[in-house]
């Protein structure tokens, strides 16, 4: 179970980001100390020979001060007062050696015989480290030309120095255990707070899965990142609930808009059936299913053309469509219907506008329109179409002196089946503007409504040239 548990956790991000924190985090350390350590080995070593140098320096102007007694005099002084760490020797070009002293530790350490060639070179000094034979410690030696055949040689033990780089580097590898646990504890601590946010939308995803569709993410202004992510995650869930409450709307309109003619035409067959039954009856019940039969065949028929042009799969010609033509058409077909009702129709068009678009569509959201402002108008008012053409957009405007809509309906009217209260007398299947809406989104336009309750509504259609 344990071992499931931290199988588990192995795949998690927050482990691998806290592995990944650690080792860099160690490594970055491993590389800083390690630089450091190569700049304190370095100035040691620096410091050593200059120290060589400067000792070589002074032993050279004794030298052409005083001789070889003088230095030899010297010589003897600084092995008393240097102790044994440090010791000195005279030799000859060819590797005779004429004085040495302090040789008790550095018994084994020969003349090296390279470096009396590299002098023979005329170079001015040559300094080199050796081990000393017997010895876990390295000397840090100088030879250098002093006068006529005499070599000054000189060695410094390097075992204190060594020692405490040692002590160092020890030092910096214990610190690396302790360091991967401290980072290891800094990271998980980082990580853990970092996907926090993403822990809580994982949580509230999970809640969802299980029907709390109501539930959204906390924002609590962690970062940006993540308060994005619960923004986003929150305002996906809105849409998602919302398109589901408009399909169950849609779904609880359809089914109540199918059952009613479905539920007249049983009556008139029941009643019917039951009657007398005379030849006239039966004629009467044959018109009134045909007429409750087309009912529900423009409610199917017009649903399927909503959906058809809203996914774009009907056919949808892009054909030179001359509006003025188009608006006078529709004036004439309506005009019995507005003559009835005593409704005057204005028209304000310009002489000739060509848009690009699909005939029998628009044909059919103009007709939607102007049906609509003359069946939601009142006796002897006026239906005004106009167009415009500005700044590359046509502009319909079909304005009406009618009932209007009230306030609460018009963020309503485009949607399925939504029909005004005051106009379920007036027969309609409520589909009409969400067709038109549709027909104007396949055209890349807009459609705005304004409307004063009992005084008129204006439906205004902006469609690219
Ligand atoms: P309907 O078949 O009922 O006319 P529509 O989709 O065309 O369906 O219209 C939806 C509702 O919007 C109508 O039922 C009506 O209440 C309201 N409406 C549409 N046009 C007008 C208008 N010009 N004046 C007043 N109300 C309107």
């Amino acid at each position: 179970m344990l071992l499931k548990k931290l199988f588990n956790l192995r795949n998690t991000l927050s482990f691998r980001l806290t592995l990944w924190y650690a080792l860099i985090f160690t490594l970055t350390s491993l590389l800083a100390l390690s630089i450091f350590y190569y700049r304190i080995s370095r100035i040691t070593m620096e410091n050593t020979d200059e120290e060589l140098i400067e000792e070589l320096n002074e032993f050279y102007v004794l030298m052409q001060e005083g001789g070889v007694g003088q230095v030899t005099v010297e010589i003897v002084l600084e092995s008393e007062s240097e102790g044994k760490d440090v010791f000195y020797r005279l030799i000859t070009s060819n590797g005779d050696v004429l004085k040495e002293l302090n040789m008790d530790v550095f018994e084994n350490v020969a003349v090296s015989g390279s470096a009396l060639n590299d002098l023979r070179g005329n170079k001015k000094y040559i300094i080199e480290t050796i081990e000393v034979p017997g010895h876990d410690f390295n000397v840090r030696s100088i030879y250098g030309v002093i006068g006529p055949d005499i070599i000054f040689n000189m060695g410094l033990s390097l075992a204190d120095k060594d020692e405490y780089l040692a002590i160092f580097s020890n030092l910096i590898i214990l610190l690396m255990v302790p360091l991967f646990f401290v980072a290891a504890m800094i990271g998980w601590f980082l990580a853990h707070h970092a996907l926090k946010g993403v822990e809580e939308v994982t949580r509230t995803a999970i809640e969802i899965s299980k029907g709390a569709i109501d539930k959204r993410v906390e924002v609590k202004r962690r970062s940006h990142e993540i308060d994005t992510l619960a923004n986003t995650f929150n305002s996906m869930l809105d849409r998602i609930q919302s398109l589901i409450k408009g399909m169950r709307e849609m779904n609880d309109n359809v089914a109540h808009d199918l059952r009613s003619p479905l539920t007249r035409i049983r009556g008139i067959a029941e009643m019917t059936l039951v009657g007398n039954g005379s030849m006239h009856d039966y004629s009467e019940m044959a018109a009134n299913t045909i007429e409750e039969c087309d009912k529900l065949i423009e409610i199917i028929n017009t649903m399927m053309d909503i959906t058809e042009t809203e996914a774009g799969v009907s056919q949808f010609e892009s054909e030179p469509l001359n509006i003025v033509e188009l608006i006078l058409s529709a004036c004439e077909l309506f005009d019995p219907v507005a003559k009835e009702k005593e409704v005057q129709l204005i028209t304000v068009l310009p002489e000739h506008l060509v848009i690009s678009g699909d005939k029998s569509k628009m044909q059919r959201l103009i007709t939607n329109l102007l049906e609509n402002a003359i069946k939601y108008n009142k006796e002897g008012g006026t239906v005004t179409i106009s167009v415009k053409q500005e700044n590359q957009r046509v502009n319909i405007q079909i304005e009406d002196t009618g009932v209007g809509i009230p306030e609460e309906d018009l963020p309503h009217i485009f949607e399925r089946f939504y029909r005004c209260d005051r106009s379920r007398s007036l027969g309609g299947i409520g589909l009409g503007l969400s067709l038109a809406k549709a027909i104007v989104k396949a055209f890349n336009g807009d459609i705005r409504v304004k409307s004063a309750f009992d005084q008129g509504s204006s439906f205004q259609v902006i469609l690219p040239e």
